[in-house]
């Protein structure tokens, strides 16, 4: 008991010594994946896997392909529902919940591939929420219309002050299937941010994004990191990865692999091996 006291307040020492920006909040665990367990048929996607997000980082999920990232993302935002394991937002068990209910809890993600927009206006793709986690609005339709009303029009003066902010005002009344795959990136985004989320989660946000595009999407999240947002990453583009998260967790065959600094995963032999043998 005074020997844990002790550690406590060693920790606490440490960490005000160490002057990192989040300190005050190191150690807040914000997503906690345990023991994770999903099959299809005879395959195992996500096998025993375990990891920790900590508030304020940028932490990426990287492994070959078919290693179950995306598997993961969808047991932890309620998608899939896990045949074994538990999943925990802010401390507060949310396994087997629907994604609306995870989303109200504070997780929202985006899709490796976005969905279709067809017959709106970006501004318009901003306001339908994120997909699939329709909230409780459409309820609140019956329930409450005077609330609703309120309630568009403080979204819509929210999703007019995320589109400056991610800088894609002028696309606002352009047709949301005429933008380019990586504005429809940033739109994916700034939309997810409509929902003030504790932590976003964003799979392989890069993928398919011109060169100039995606660094001005490692600045966007970068910006909201900064700004509060807890971010957790697919990415395959390892320059990305290593530029922008830290931790790196790596998946290989459903399991945690291995963890840490992206040097210090980047420089170990079997992270390696799992990225050949994956023909990733
Ligand atoms: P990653 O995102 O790391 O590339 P996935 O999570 O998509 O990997 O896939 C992990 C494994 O699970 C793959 O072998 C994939 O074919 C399989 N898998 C993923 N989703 C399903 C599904 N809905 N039904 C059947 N098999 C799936
Ligand atoms: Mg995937």
């Amino acid at each position: 008991m005074t020997d844990d006291a002790a550690r406590d307040t060693d920790a606490v020492d440490a960490d005000d010594a160490a002057g990192a920006s989040a300190s005050a909040d190191a150690g807040d665990i914000v997503l906690r994946v345990e023991n994770l367990r999903k099959e299809f048929g005879g395959l195992v996607a996500a096998d025993d896997a375990s990891f920790d997000v900590e508030r304020g980082t940028i932490t990426a999920l990287i492994g070959p392909n078919g290693a179950g990232k995306s598997t993961v993302f969808n047991l932890v935002s309620g998608f899939y529902e896990p045949d074994a394991g538990r999943v925990e937002v802010d401390g507060v068990d949310v396994t087997g919940l629907e994604p609306y209910e995870v989303a109200d809890h504070g997780l929202i993600r985006t899709f490796q591939t976005p969905r279709k927009l067809e017959g709106m206006t970006v501004r318009e793709a901003m306001l339908v929420g994120p997909q699939d986690q329709p909230g409780e609005s459409f309820l609140a339709l019956f329930t409450a219309p005077g609330d609703v009303a309120a309630a568009e029009k403080r979204n819509l003066a929210d999703a007019e002050r995320l589109l400056a902010e991610f800088e894609i005002d002028h696309l606002a009344t352009q047709p949301a299937t005429d933008i380019s795959g990586g504005q429809t990136k940033l739109v994916e985004l700034a939309r997810a941010m409509l929902a003030e989320p504790e932590i976003l989660l964003l799979d392989e946000p890069a993928a398919g994004v011109n060169p100039t595009l995606r660094t001005e999407l490692a600045a966007q999240i970068r910006r909201l990191n900064e700004a509060g947002t807890t971010c957790l990453l697919i990415e395959h583009d390892m320059e990305f990865v290593m530029e922008l998260a830290d931790p790196v967790v790596v998946l290989d065959q459903g399991s945690v692999l291995t963890q840490g600094s992206p040097e210090a995963v980047r420089a170990d032999d079997r992270v390696v091996e799992a990225y050949l043998g994956g023909g990733a």
